[in-house]
């Protein structure tokens, strides 16, 4: 159960289709390049391989706990996370100023990957942190940001996200969380928020509680949420009013602690301001899609996983002749053409969602960074397409593939002992968090679809286009091939855009009908279309006589996609389009 991070695909991946060259020439990454980040990548596989991965099975059968008040993690969780932060890995993408290593999240992103793999439930923790670092340097004051910033990349303090309350969940509209203002300009909250998780843990002293509330007069909705600094401990030493209550028991997960927490039972939070009152869910917007995009990681990050023990196991468990001949008895179940299908098909969603991702962060790199301004506006533009096919795509595909990884281990996948059912279980979670997917979906149909009419999407497509005209001028069979199939699922993703912008004709639930629907095929669409970028640069290496076993095998894996996955997207552009009404037409009192 040993896990190998997949560092050659992920350099591949940079080089080849993120454009890593590119990045390192952008101002503020000029030491970025691809043999730096083939030297941090090497470095984060030990830490992940030999300390992190060999915790997760174990701290998923004697999870952290909880006993008055306090939150004990997992066995050797807290050594490693001081591991984790001494080794510079929580500043990766960070601003020098505040102690962090400002590299670009090109390479933070393969390096996210890799401790998700390592562990969920350890990872969520930097996770969270990382999230609440970008709100405060979004929105938080020069104050702020020296009293936090630094000391949550040295690992002094941890960072929490607190949005969810029992009746505020997708709607965080229905927040209630009371902050009263005080005359020294600092603010005390009242209320529960729950699911908060590494709300509570013992890695350090104090938490760094972002939390959203309502000022007392404030409007009602999202236009009256503010935005908060509430730590566990105030700066003399004492504690501050916030604790945690209880843990949940959970399906998957179970190491990282999620947290019911109390505010203001005894007097009241101390709490400072974020930016301007009612501003909070903007500020919030930019943690949740960087924490969106995490998640869209941590989905490709179990499924690399769950695919490493499948294929581990497949080579090893006998079990039945070949139909083929090729053995003269029963032999390793990897010899079945449906096991194969199985192990391809968790192999080729797998790389083609770590592209897809990657090409965003590489576009995310240039929004911030490009000195012309148009550029940096178009990269955003496609950056933030991009969230919700990688964040929605990515997650739902992960329990896809780690249910595949169960079925390839047979009964024993189904107990917990091989650590495939971990898997399972823990990518559920995936699709729920920072969102749902319909919540991806919703925003993907509105704010990324809708509002500027399709032209984000349509401008996609005909990149797009270009891909499947340099893959059909190719004299390959595999690259005509993907060719084909390309342009068929260009075509089914745009008319589900004219479908999404016409607001189907006036009928709001024909669109959200479709709306997961869509995202799915816009994602198997764009990461398809990485998938046929991969297939021409691995043909070219082939030619050139580079790494012919890892280039073949990504021609083979590219094709798979194509023929297998690719093929999807005209099934849901008719689910979509002509089935719509199907969806909502049983009246309410026949469920
Ligand atoms: C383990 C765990 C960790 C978490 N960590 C945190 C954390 O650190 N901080 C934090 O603030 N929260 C956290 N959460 C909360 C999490 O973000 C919410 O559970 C999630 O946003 C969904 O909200 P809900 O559970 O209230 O579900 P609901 O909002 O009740 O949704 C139920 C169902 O209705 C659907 N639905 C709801 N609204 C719509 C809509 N408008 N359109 C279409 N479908 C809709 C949903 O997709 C879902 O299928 C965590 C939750 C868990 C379980």
């Amino acid at each position: 159960m040993t896990y190998r991070a997949p560092v050659k695909d992920m350099l591949f991946v940079m080089k080849e289709l993120a454009g890593i060259e590119a990045v390192a020439q952008l101002p503020g990454y000029e030491d970025a390049g691809i043999e730096t980040a083939a030297a941090v990548l090497e470095e984060c596989a030990k830490l992940n391989e030999d300390v992190i991965a060999p915790l997760n099975h174990e701290s998923d059968k004697n999870p952290s706990w909880f006993k008055d008040g306090r939150v004990t993690t997992a066995a050797g969780f807290k050594d490693a996370f001081r591991q984790y932060v001494d080794g510079g890995w929580q500043g990766l993408q960070h601003p020098t100023d505040f102690g962090g290593q400002g590299l670009p999240k090109l390479i933070h992103a393969a390096c996210s990957e890799m401790v998700n793999s390592a562990s969920v439930s350890f990872a969520l923790c930097p996770l969270l942190t990382d999230g609440a670092i970008e709100a405060i340097l979004t929105a938080g004051s020069d104050e702020q940001k020296a009293a936090f910033i630094p000391k949550m990349i040295d690992g002094t303090w941890t960072g929490s996200m607190n949005l969810t309350e029992p009746q505020a969940g997708s709607d965080l509209a229905a927040v209630r969380t009371r902050a009263e203002p005080q005359a020294d300009g600092s603010y005390k909250l009242f209320g529960t928020k729950i699911f908060i998780t590494y709300g509570e843990h013992d890695f350090t002293d104090s938490i760094v509680h972002l939390v959203l509330a309502r000022v007392a007069g404030a409007p009602e909705g999202v236009k009256g949420i503010s935005l908060f600094i509430c730590p566990k401990m105030l700066p003399d030493g004492s504690r501050n009013d916030v604790h945690c209550v209880s843990i949940e028991h959970k399906l998957g997960i179970k190491s990282s602690p999620t947290a019911v927490l109390q505010f203001g039972d005894h007097g009241g939070a101390v709490a400072h301001l974020v930016g301007q009152e009612n501003r909070g869910l903007e500020y919030m917007f930019v943690m949740m899609n960087a924490a969106r995009y995490g998640v869209g990681i941590q989905g490709i990050a179990v499924a690399e996983r769950a695919y490493q023990i499948a294929v581990s196991y497949a080579r090893e468990r006998v079990q039945s002749r070949p139909v083929d001949g090729s053995l003269p008895k029963a032999g390793p179940i990897i010899h079945h053409p449906d096991v194969r299908r199985m192990l391809m098909t968790m192999r080729a969603q797998t790389e083609a969602c770590r592209a897809m991702a990657l090409v965003a962060a590489s576009a995310y790199d240039a929004a911030h960074a490009h000195p012309d301004a148009a550029t940096r506006q178009q990269n955003q533009a496609f950056y933030e397409f991009l969230v919700p096919l990688v964040k929605g795509y990515s997650t739902e595909m992960s329990l896809d593939v780690a249910s595949l990884g169960v079925q390839v281990h047979g009964g024993m996948g189904y107990i917990e002992e091989t650590g495939a059912a971990q898997y399972l279980r823990d990518a559920k979670i995936l699709t729920i968090y920072e969102g749902t997917t319909a919540i991806q979906a919703n925003d993907l149909v509105g704010r990324k679809t809708s509002r500027d009419g399709g032209q984000v999407a349509r401008a996609i497509a005909a990149q797009i286009e270009a891909t499947e005209k340099a893959l059909a001028g190719r004299a390959s069979a595999a690259s005509q091939a993907f060719a084909k199939r390309l342009s068929a699922g260009r075509r089914a993703f745009l008319d589900v855009v004219d479908f999404v912008c016409s607001g189907a004709k006036g009928q709001p639930n024909a669109v959200y009908s479709g709306s997961v629907p869509y995202l799915m095929l816009a994602a198997t669409v764009v990461s398809g279309w990485q998938m046929g970028r991969a297939l021409m640069v691995a043909e070219d290496r082939l030619a050139e006589g580079v790494d012919p076993a890892f280039m073949s095998a990504k021609v083979t894996t590219a094709s798979f996609f194509g023929d297998h996955v690719l093929v999807k997207a005209q099934g849901l552009r008719d689910a979509i389009v002509e089935g719509a009404d199907a969806v909502t037409a049983l009246p309410l009192e026949a469920f």
